[in-house]
């Protein structure tokens, strides 16, 4: 990645295996040597932004600073047209709170019940944190309706009760391929992908 090549390495700001692996293999084509925080022993922040750009960037610029290198950030998650946005950025947590998954969509098929608006979006933000440069955010989103009882067995997370304008299935009924091809994080790898390719 020349963007980045004094460094010669990328630190991945997540403890998350799965997700390191993920984008490590979205990034290939840079040929980067991608490192994670948890590899570096380098403790997650708190995240104490109100949007979902503002934590990318805590995060990313926390292990940037305490790694020494550039560092790739995600923070992602549902947001409720009916629930002003809930659970949003609190994403995570709140399917934590309801305890687990199952039990969220439970909760969350009861107080959707009245309401005629099931709109909802998915969105990912990525920030890249490289030392003396300002941190570049690359934020997607993508939108559609929520649908219960929850379909599907395939993703993870909130996939199960969210069709995608245009769709007849649940993210949790797609093969992973075909939710990639049009997914959030998807789209905000392309935004970071074509920013890279423009530094070469
Ligand atoms: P984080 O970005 O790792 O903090 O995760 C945010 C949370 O948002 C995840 O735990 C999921 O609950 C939810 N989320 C984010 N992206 C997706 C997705 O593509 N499908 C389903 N749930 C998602």
């Amino acid at each position: 990645m020349p963007f980045i090549t004094p460094y010669r390495k990328l630190i991945i700001a997540s403890h998350n295996d799965g997700k390191v692996i993920e984008i490590a293999a979205l990034l290939r084509d840079f040929n980067d040597d991608i490192i994670s925080a948890k590899q570096l022993n380098i403790v997650e922040p708190e995240e104490t932004a109100t949007d979902f750009a503002g934590n990318a960037r805590l995060k990313a610029e926390h292990c940037m600073q305490a790694g020494g290198f550039p560092a790739l950030a995600d923070d992602s998650g549902l947001s409720i047209d009916a629930l002003d946005g809930a659970p949003g950025i609190y994403s995570a947590r709140f399917a934590q709170q309801h305890g687990g998954f199952t039990d969220a969509f439970s909760h969350l098929a009861k107080i959707l019940a009245d309401k005629k608006n099931l709109n909802a979006h998915f969105t990912c933000a990525l920030a890249l944190a490289v030392p003396n440069m300002e941190t570049k955010i690359f934020e997607s989103h993508v939108h559609g309706s929520l649908c219960f009882p929850p379909r599907g067995i395939h993703g993870f997370g909130y996939d199960p009760i969210f069709i995608a304008n245009g769709c007849k299935t649940t993210f949790g009924e797609m093969l992973p391929a075909q939710k990639h091809a049009i997914s959030h994080r998807f789209n905000a790898f392309q935004k970071l992908q074509t920013f890279l390719h423009a530094k070469i």
